[in-house]
């Protein structure tokens, strides 16, 4: 993206909208709202705002935000009627920002504020999406770390597309790539599987995320497994397909089986009477029905594909536009 594309307003300067959710964040947000701003004033040549999500949060959140608006024009504040999760208020804030890029950041300093001028810097350079990448975490367990990468080679291996292992919501999103971003209307929602949908040049910048500043963590385990849930069914029809192979194969079984017993039967004549046509019909009708349910499940699949009404495409250059992208 070039700097001519940039200058969208009366003072000729790029605009970035930081959308950050909160839930329940009140030992952190203060600090975090200090350490976002002082970066912000610094950078030279560019204008902000600060989106705060309040998640629903029943602590003091919401109160501390609000005061921090109150003196802060660059801060708005969306407060959401109970909690409705962090990909959700990434929405939110996503669909109420104006910039020329859309920068996301969790509230608990986990994701430095630092990393910004440099994520400014890879969009200037003309990268449409630049994501932070997480080396490692301090201070997360063993079993986090294992889950979190089986996930992710599980989610790589079903979903056709791929999510480099560390790369989270913390991204920049440039004007083309929000726009994108903005026509996937789906329910069950999965940004960083969307953004890499998207397509487009990106950027990845490593960092390590610290330990949480204050706070507990809000991802529990059932908070995790339901984001894990649905990254898997809304980007892969996978499972169901699976079925008719199962049944295919169980049916092949079958047939083998029956083969075997027939052969028995003739040569050492040994069998036990019914009892191997009652497993041979088992295991054909069984392997049948496991079939069939695969067949709805491809249907079942297709229906799902058109609610989801994802564009089919995203065009990189019109007939009008310049090879690197410009317009
Ligand atoms: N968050 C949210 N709604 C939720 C859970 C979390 O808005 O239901 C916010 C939270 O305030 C933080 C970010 O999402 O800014 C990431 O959450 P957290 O730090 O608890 O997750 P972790 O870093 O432990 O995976
Ligand atoms: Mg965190």
């Amino acid at each position: 993206m070039n700097e001519a594309k940039q200058r969208t307003d009366a003072t000729g300067l790029p605009f970035l909208s930081i959308v950050s959710p909160c839930y329940n964040e009140q030992e952190v947000i203060q600090s975090f709202y200090e350490k976002l701003n002082r970066i912000l004033t610094l950078l030279s040549g560019i204008r902000y705002e600060i989106l705060f999500i309040d998640d629903g949060s029943s602590d003091e959140t919401l109160s501390i935000l609000n005061r921090i608006a109150a003196t802060d024009k660059h801060v708005n504040i969306y407060s959401f009627s109970r909690n409705f999760g962090h990909q959700v208020a990434l929405t939110a804030g996503i669909e109420a920002a104006k910039g020329d890029a859309v920068l996301m950041m969790d509230s608990d300093l986990q994701h430095p504020p630092e990393l910004i001028p440099v994520m400014i810097e890879k969009w200037k350079e003309g990268y449409e999406i630049v994501s932070a990448v997480r080396e490692k975490t301090e201070g997360t367990s063993f079993l986090k770390n294992v889950l979190s990468k089986a996930f992710y080679k599980t989610f790589n291996y079903l979903c056709g597309i791929k999510i480099p292992e560390g790369v989270a919501d913390f991204c920049l999103l440039s004007k083309r790539a929000h726009q994108e971003l903005l026509k996937m209307n789906e329910l069950h929602r999965f940004l960083r599987g969307m953004v890499t949908w998207i397509g487009f040049k990106r950027a990845f910048i490593p960092y390590v995320a610290k330990e949480r500043f204050d706070g507990k963590s809000k991802y529990n385990a059932t908070k995790m497994i339901s984001m894990a849930k649905d990254a898997l069914f809304s980007f892969s029809s996978k499972p169901l397909k699976l079925a008719t192979c199962v049944g295919m194969a169980i049916t092949f079984l079958g047939l083998l089986y029956l083969n075997w017993i027939v052969i028995r039967f003739f040569i050492v004549g040994d069998l036990v009477l019914g009892w191997g046509s009652l497993i041979c019909v088992m295991l054909i009708l069984g392997g049948f029905q496991i079939t069939f349910m695969g067949l709805i499940g491809q249907y079942i699949a297709r229906i799902f594909e058109e609610v989801k009404n994802r564009p089919l495409y995203v065009l990189k250059q019109k007939p009008h536009e310049t090879h690197d992208g410009n317009e």
